[in-house]
C-alpha cells in the first residue's frame, strides 16, 4: 500500500505517465482516500499542465527537481 510519502515521491512520474500500471493504480487508490495528497496532486497537475500547455512530454530535470523539492517542503510543512 502506498503511503503519503511514496505518493508524493511518485507524483511527478505519475503526471508524466512514467509509472507502470500497478503503481499507477496504487497511487490512484491512495489519492481517492487521502484528501491531503489529492489536493497536492490537483495543484501539481495544474502546474504541470500550465507548463506543458496540455502536451505530454518529460519534464526537464531542473523542473522535476523543483517540483520534487516543492512537494517535499509542502509535505513536511503539513507534518510539522
Ligand atoms: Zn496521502
Amino acid at each position: 500500500m502506498v503511503n503519503c510519502k511514496d505518493c508524493l515521491k511518485d507524483l511527478s512520474e505519475y503526471l508524466e505517465g512514467c509509472l507502470d500500471d500497478e503503481l499507477r493504480r496504487e497511487l490512484q487508490a491512495h489519492l481517492n482516500g487521502c484528501h491531503h495528497c489529492k489536493v497536492i496532486f490537483d495543484t501539481t497537475r495544474k502546474t504541470v499542465e500550465l507548463y506543458c500547455d496540455g502536451r505530454v512530454f518529460p519534464l526537464p530535470d531542473n523542473v522535476r527537481l523543483r517540483l520534487h523539492s516543492a512537494l517535499r517542503r509542502r509535505w513536511e510543512k503539513k507534518r510539522a
